[in-house]
């Protein structure tokens, strides 16, 4: 009676209720999760504890065993788990328990409510694996102490159904924390030892402290990257991965080192085989796990590998560091940053022999984590390695999926060709029709494409490969592409009399006249053959894309002056020319070159409003109609 008047009623936030009432309505195949997250907040606390210990603060109970116990009893239907952690105080419990502190719960009960298969997956993720307990349990009674000497024990109650009760619980409470399971009829398979003991073995077998069954250790507590390699299996690796990263899928790359100079360190490295960030999964990048004498210092520690190798997963433990390290320094810890490097120049050559043994394997990392790898063009110190290991689609390519490398790229160059060649645009399709390629499909020299505007930023920023000079096909040199032997044969049409090359000239200042302000220059264009005309920019300057993506940048909406280039020999600028030389000012002549030149604005993106050109179109057609019926004698 007396504990009841001591007894105080709180609401839990509303999201947690929601989050709740998704958990306890929800139909699970893998109710075991409950135990896993139960187990891991454990395991975390008691982490908490032993980095307190090693910086020297004073704790209660300093001589109680770091441990998990598992309890059952299969006739009150009920299980407990009990550590020695770090525990709770009252204002902690109403803090972390009862409230969803971390960012992520809006995301996390989007996504819960989109996909309920998922939770399994992905509640861990989200900082609140606590309350997957109400999947199996009617009540839950949480008892804690904290390790500060002066806080008093504290009682948590809950149903999970929208309240709970903080009380003092019975005297005599050791540090750390009691989950007291009270489980639903239809969870009661879980007061069992077996079930218990093998939930353990598949989701906590690595966890770095004792778990405990009736007094009986049943996990493996061994820091796997501490142990020699030819002793760890293949499966060990996978299964630890798994423990790690829930992860269903074993990694596509292991690499696991132990490191003497410039920094002593051991390393578990896994490349995963699917990238989680593009399913949104997480927005951040995950890190790796960094341990100082097989203490945790720091979960997803993101400083040890560099934003582009972000897929990386695993953990560093090193001697080097001291354990005393406050995380607040960590980031400007110089051992850090060499355990980074060398980490970096692993996972590069490891990487790299894998695009060399095994290119199918490679293929498959470079389409899950091809987008992040390649913000690695500011990474100046490895920079000859990681433009090795970059691919793309290109102009030798039979489809959009296949890939090739720089080396292949020059492996077939044509002799003396010093450039590499590039080209950004939507999809091979819109590539192809680039008036652009012409020059480049005319004498069969392989052009890369880029499919994402940020590529471009990488091709400018990286500038030179081997003996190769990278270069938008914009700015390539047309004049070194001249001399190479056209690969397809077309019928060029007769030269212009000398009379009438005067004349061309003279046409081209008309057609100057008639754009104005709007160009830079007209020019007779050496890199057409299918296309009349094309907007370039002179080397030095932005090509047309890149300016796009800098204009959204800035906002700005401005017009670009650019050269446009004519091609002599087609057939509409040689009718214009005859145009031109019966009457500089005919009004069709100026209506089609406004028609040219805006469609190639069109093309290049930069048209900001079609109602003139499509005007000028329906116009064009009213006349030609008339013209073809004509023709055709139709009346
Ligand atoms: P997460 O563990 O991802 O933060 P949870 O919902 O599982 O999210 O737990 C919420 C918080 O409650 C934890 O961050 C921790 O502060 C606290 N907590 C949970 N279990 C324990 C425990 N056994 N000992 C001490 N604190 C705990």
């Amino acid at each position: 009676m007396e504990e009841k008047t001591s007894t105080a009623n709180y609401e839990f936030k509303a999201e947690v209720k929601q989050l709740l009432d998704i958990l306890v309505h929800s139909l699970y195949t893998h109710k075991e999760i409950f135990l896993r997250e139960l187990v891991s907040n454990a395991s975390d606390a008691l982490d908490r504890l032993r980095f307190e210990v090693s910086r020297g603060t004073a704790v209660l109970d300093d001589t109680l065993p770091l441990d998990i116990h598992v309890d059952f009893d299969p006739d009150k239907l009920l299980v407990t788990v009990t550590d020695t952690g770090i525990g709770l105080t009252k204002d902690e419990m109403v803090e972390n328990i009862g409230t969803i502190a971390k960012s992520g719960s809006a995301e996390f009960l989007k996504q819960i409510s989109a996909d309920k298969g998922a939770i399994d997956n992905i509640i861990g993720k989200f900082g609140v694996g606590f309350y997957s307990v109400f999947i199996v349990a009617k009540e839950v009674v949480i008892k804690s102490k904290s390790y500060k000497e002066d806080e008093p024990a504290v009682e948590w109650r809950s149903d999970g159904l929208g309240t709970y009760q903080l009380s003092q619980p019975e005297e005599g409470l050791k540090r750390g924390t009691q989950i007291e399971i009270h489980l639903r009829d239809e969870a009661k398979e879980f007061a069992d030892k077996h079930r218990l003991e093998s939930i353990i073995k598949r989701h906590s077998n690595f966890i770095s402290f004792p778990i405990l069954i009736g007094g009986e250790q049943v996990n493996t507590v061994a820091a796997l990257w501490r142990e020699p390699k030819f002793s760890i299996k293949e499966e060990q690796y996978n299964e630890f991965y798994k423990f790690l990263t829930f992860d269903s899928e074993p990694p596509l790359a292991t690499l696991h080192s132990s490191v003497d100079a410039p920094v002593q360190f051991n390393s578990l490295l896994f490349i995963p085989k699917l990238n989680y960030n593009s399913l949104g999964l997480t927005s951040e990048r995950p890190g790796l796990d960094l341990y100082v004498r097989r203490v945790l210092i720091q979960h997803g520690n993101r400083d040890l590998i560099p934003e582009y190798l972000g897929f990386v997963r695993g953990v560093v433990d090193s001697e080097d560091l001291p354990l005393n390290i406050s995380r607040e320094t960590l980031q400007e810890n110089r051992l850090l940053a060499k355990v980074s490097s060398t980490l970096t120049k692993q996972v590069l050559s490891h990487l790299q022999k894998t695009a060399k043994d095994e290119p199918d394997k490679y293929t498959e990392f470079w389409k899950q984590h091809g987008k992040m790898f390649k913000l690695g063009y500011s990474d100046f110190s490895n920079r000859d390695k990681f433009v090795e290991l970059l691919r793309f689609n290109s102009s030798k390519c039979a489809t959009a999926e296949d890939l090739v490398s720089l080396d292949e790229y020059i492996a077939r160059a044509k002799p003396e060709q010093k450039e590499i060649h590039y080209l950004y645009g939507q999809s091979r399709a819109a590539i192809a029709l680039n008036p652009h390629m012409e020059i480049f499909q005319a004498k069969d020299i392989e052009v890369l494409y880029l499919f994402d505007p940020l590529d471009e930023f990488a091709m400018e920023s990286i500038r030179a490969y081997k003996d190769f000079e990278l270069k938008p096909v914009e700015h390539a040199d047309i004049k070194a592409l001249e001399k190479y032997a056209s690969a397809v044969t077309k019928d060029a049409p007769a030269p212009l009399s000398p009379e009438d090359e005067k004349q061309f000239n003279r046409f081209l200042e008309r057609v100057k006249d008639i754009l104005g302000a709007r160009i830079k220059d007209v020019t007779v264009s050496a890199r057409l053959s299918e296309s009349p005309c094309c907007l370039s920019s002179p080397a030095g300057e932005m090509t047309s894309s890149m300016q796009k993506i800098i204009q959204i940048v800035s906002k700005d909406a401005s017009v670009p002056q650019k050269v446009f280039e004519l091609n002599k020999d087609h057939k509409i600028v040689r009718n214009l020319l005859s145009i031109y030389k019966a009457d500089p000012h005919d009004e069709y002549l100026t209506t089609a070159i406004e028609q040219l030149f805006e469609s190639s604005m069109l093309l290049d993106g930069y048209l900001q409003d079609p109602h003139a050109l499509v005007g000028r179109i329906q116009n064009l057609l009213n006349k030609s109609s008339d013209w073809y019926l004509a023709v055709k004698d139709i009346h």
